[in-house]
């Protein structure tokens, strides 16, 4: 079927592009597992936009996918034979009112923006990323967890407002308390019930330094006692830590040799200051028991909330960021955390880490009200993400591993994250999705009667777009 641009630009102020003229990099995402060619491309810019896009796909029988900074891995952000949004067209953010505690922002501006344009005020969103090169929409659409989630949840907990496109095409207003059912089944839906266009993002004050401690651990059973202990202790703003390999040699794993490591575990725990009044060292690390301090780093804030802009910017000059990224992620029970840690850990070629890194987040379970972000049972929970680069040529030899570390997670009561790589089948989308896949399905086939928006991933099916002969 041909569907030529020359139908929507008539519709719309944005860009359409056709299919032939649409580059490579958008046909893919950070993933590199997956490939799409869209049919059509819009850079819209306005809600008006979009929704006269989707009225469009609803007329022609097209799919309509939408893509923020195109930073996960499945079969999102990219459109196999529908039309592509492309949400970066619309990245206005503010103005910001004196001694605002909100700020108005458009879904497709980039985190970062909105950081520079808010700090100046002396304010921050509560949850920032790791990565901050991605836009509003992309991450309140998949939960957007980060360094202070132990204290202010997700990203989707922190917006109070936001205005949607539905899948039928009408623009509403939302938020928790107005229209809640559209609003939590937006907040980490991934796109499916509606486009997001518009957030009114909460922002809190910040203190403009921030001191880190870099704490070593050389054993996960004192180093959960001690990020639990910072989590009660209500001392630190932000919790970030990891596990990092020591290789030492080669012992037999499945049948072949394969170079195994020692894992540790670093812990930085990280407080705000202001200039001039220094925290106190021996007050905060009271209680503490790594097995060695190595550094303790001052940083301006945005440094801070940049901090590993150097890291990712060391794998786009290595090349990895071109790699394949199957991230595994998931919300791991607290006490299942260090067997999953023991079992999954040391058959782990370190290898597969060059370009990536293993990640864990401690966080608090009733941080968060957001239905459709899936979490286990119990008030401490443990992120855990193996975050490999894999070079093509390695991706199906890698992809057993991936898919087993995932279903022993999965097994031992984790939930995962869904911007990494997720290869489930329907009975464990339902599994995943518990209690809320009735209400997810519901939603789907309420504000998304033809079943367009964002094919492809999850299975959620309200009626199949009716194609054009
Ligand atoms: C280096 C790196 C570090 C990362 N660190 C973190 C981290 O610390 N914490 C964390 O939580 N995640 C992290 N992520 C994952 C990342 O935040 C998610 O993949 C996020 O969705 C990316 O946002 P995006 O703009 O690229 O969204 P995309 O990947 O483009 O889209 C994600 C999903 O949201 C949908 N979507 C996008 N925009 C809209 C919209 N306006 N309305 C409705 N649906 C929309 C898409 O269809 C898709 O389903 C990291 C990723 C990378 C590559």
């Amino acid at each position: 079927m041909h569907v030529p641009a020359a139908g929507l630009r008539p519709l719309v102020r944005g860009r359409v592009l056709e299919s032939s003229d649409i580059e490579p990099e958008r046909t893919t995402n950070f993933g590199h597992v997956f490939t799409a060619r869209p049919r059509l491309l819009l850079e819209p810019a306005s809600a008006e936009d979009v929704a006269a896009a989707i009225r469009f796909a609803r007329s022609e029988g097209l799919s309509v996918s939408v893509r923020g900074a195109a930073h996960s891995q499945s079969h999102v952000a990219i459109s196999d034979g529908g039309i592509l949004i492309d949400m970066r067209a619309m990245g206005r953010i503010g103005p910001v009112a004196r001694g605002a505690s909100s700020v108005e922002v458009d879904a497709g501006a980039i985190w970062r923006d909105v950081v520079r344009t808010v700090l100046p005020h002396g304010l921050a969103p509560p949850i920032l990323t790791n990565n901050l090169s991605v836009t509003v929409g992309g991450t309140v659409s998949t939960a957007g967890v980060g360094v202070a989630s132990h204290r202010f949840g997700t990203q989707g907990d922190q917006v109070e407002e936001i205005e949607v496109v539905t899948g039928a095409g009408e623009i509403r207003s939302c938020g928790p308390d107005r229209e809640p059912d559209l609003f939590w089944a937006v907040i980490a839906g991934l796109g499916q019930v509606g486009v997001i266009t518009r957030a009114r993002l909460r922002l809190r004050a910040v203190r403009p330094m921030t001191r880190t401690y870099y704490l070593l651990y050389d054993d996960v059973r004192r180093f959960m006692e001690d990020t639990r202990s910072a989590m009660d202790s209500g001392r630190w703003d932000h919790l970030e830590s990891w596990a990092s390999p020591s290789p030492q040699g080669t012992k037999p794993v499945s049948g072949r040799r394969q170079v195994f490591a020692r894992w540790f575990f670093p812990f930085h725990p990280t407080v705000e200051f202001d200039a001039g009044s220094p925290p106190d060292d021996r007050a905060l690390l009271d209680g503490l028991h790594p097995y060695d301090h190595l550094y303790t780093d001052d940083l301006p804030i945005l440094d801070f909330f940049e901090r590993l802009e150097p890291v990712f910017d060391l794998w786009k000059r290595g090349g990895t960021w071109g790699h394949v990224h199957p991230w595994m992620e998931t919300v791991l029970p607290w006490e299942r955390t260090p067997d999953v840690l023991e079992a999954v850990l040391p058959d782990l070629p370190p290898s597969i880490l060059v370009g990536g890194h293993v990640l864990l987040w401690p966080a608090k379970g009733s941080t968060s009200r957001s239905r459709l972000f899936r979490r286990p049972d119990g008030e401490n929970l443990m992120g855990f993400g193996i975050l490999p680069a894999v070079p093509a040529p390695y991706w199906e030899e890698a992809k057993p591993m991936l898919e087993n570390a995932s279903r022993l997670c999965v097994a031992m009561g984790g939930k995962r994250y869904l911007s990494g790589y997720v290869a489930f089948d329907e009975e464990e989308w339902r599994e995943h999705y518990g209690d809320a896949w009735p209400l997810f399905v519901e939603a789907k086939q309420r504000w998304d009667p033809d079943g367009i928006l964002n094919p492809g991933f999850v299975p959620l099916r309200a009626a199949a777009p009716a194609r054009k002969a």
